[in-house]
């Protein structure tokens, strides 16, 4: 690889460490789900967190063909079982104020020839077993971020025609470009995206919209917002004052729905891949907060049986804002990878609010969280209903409309 692909990995690690992350001196850093293909890059952010002060780093490895292999030789009876040592090392890490970076890594297309039961399964008992981790990460305990880097099944999904040298270095050439790693001073122009996420929080939130009404083909939808929510963006704070950008690249402000409150129609406007599983030109319908009905040209079973896994996977716990002319847009692909394809437009999440989006959210109880109109749920998933044909209406508390998004761009 050339020496101007070495400087901008330099950089890339350089931007996860001090913005995304923000590690500080003396913390220590676990790195989950490292892909071992990623070795090289995982090797480097150690060397640069050392740098930066870690007292010490640990990775748990990932390696997606074992992760096959258990699909194709496990006994059946077994995907309920969980390798819960890795989820107290985590906890371990987070109670000792250690920081988190996870990769968020996945060929699209990994399982597509096994049994979607046991997928299922396998899927409920990580949601199962990950849950103490959840809760302490949806209430930013610790700094914690998940990042993405080319790994050669995503690579070939993205670039079938291209070889193997081609398609990597075509995909890592877009990351540096989506995540603004290019620039000569890359976590100054990172600190400056920020604040300009924060600004439009603070609009939104000085607002307090009672509902936000989505229109666009095949959307006609109004989510209701609870009193107090809080949109975030950019930073997020821990208890003890870390600023830190959870997600790169990013470029949603973010709010909860109140779980009871959302009604009409929505049509994704990007198919969702959710492990292994491709679900197709999907549509829901809301009531009272609930999904009652569910249809999809593809992944229509799975889709269903996903928003049985709890009460709380049938309501929403998320609504986005992107400006439809954001980078990730702008590279016209569909990345088959929610982190990157979340940050291309609007986009919704079926599942558990963070308890951040509300007022004293890091402080109040379950109940008291579920009675604010926060939604609970082992899941969370994220899909896009976004384009350039959405308009989204603030309605303010005197039932007055104002435009909040216009054909996909910002109104204000
Ligand atoms: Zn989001
Ligand atoms: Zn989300």
């Amino acid at each position: 690889m050339s020496s101007e692909f070495e400087k901008n990995l330099d950089k890339y690690a350089e931007v996860i460490l001090k913005v995304t992350l923000n590690l500080q001196s003396g913390q220590k850093l676990l790195i989950t789900s490292a892909p071992l293909e990623l070795a090289p890059l995982v090797r480097l952010i150690v060397k640069k967190a050392y740098q930066i002060g870690a007292r010490l780093v640990s990775v748990l490895w990932d390696d997606e063909q074992l992760i096959l292999t258990r699909f194709q030789h496990a006994p059946r009876d077994s995907f309920n079982e969980y390798p819960v040592w890795r989820i107290n090392s985590i906890l371990e890490v987070i109670n000792e104020g250690g920081a988190i970076l996870s990769f968020d890594n996945e060929t699209p297309d990994l399982l597509m020839n096994q049994d979607p039961k046991l997928i299922m399964t396998s899927q409920q008992s990580y949601f199962k077993n990950i849950k103490p981790v959840l809760d302490k990460i949806f209430k930013n305990e610790s700094n914690w971020a998940v990042i993405a880097a080319p790994i050669d099944g995503w690579a070939k999904k993205l670039f079938p025609n291209l070889s193997y040298d081609d398609r990597i270095k075509k995909l890592w050439d877009i990351i540096f470009d989506i995540c603004r790693v290019k620039y000569e001073d890359p976590v100054s122009v990172w600190k400056q995206h920020a604040m300009q996420l924060l600004e439009r929080c603070k609009y939104l939130n000085k607002k307090q919209y009672k509902a936000l009404k989505l229109i666009a083909p095949g959307i006609d939808l109004k989510i209701g917002l609870p009193k107090d929510h809080i949109w975030l963006g950019g930073y997020d704070y821990t208890p003890n004052g870390i600023k830190f950008t959870a997600n790169i690249p990013t470029e949603e402000v973010f709010t909860m729905p109140h779980k009871d409150k959302t009604e009409g129609v929505v049509t994704a406007t990007k198919p969702l891949y959710f492990d292994g599983n491709q679900i197709e030109n999907f549509k829901l319908k809301f009531s009272k907060g609930e999904v009652i009905e569910v249809t999809a040209s593809k992944g229509e079973e799975f889709l269903k049986e996903l928003i049985k896994t709890d009460q709380g996977a049938k309501r929403l716990g998320e609504i986005a804002l992107v400006p439809n002319t954001s980078p990730v847009s702008q590279s016209n692909l569909v990345f088959y990878n929610i982190l990157v394809d979340e940050n291309a437009s609007n986009h919704i999440a079926l599942g558990r609010a963070y308890k951040t989006n509300i007022k004293n959210g890091q402080t109040i109880s379950d109940d008291e969280f579920l009675t604010a109109g926060g939604n609970y749920s082992l899941i969370h998933i994220d899909f896009m209903i976004g384009s350039d044909k959405m308009n989204v209406n603030g309605i303010l508390e005197d039932g007055s409309v104002e435009p909040v998004m216009q054909n996909g761009e910002w109104a204000f």
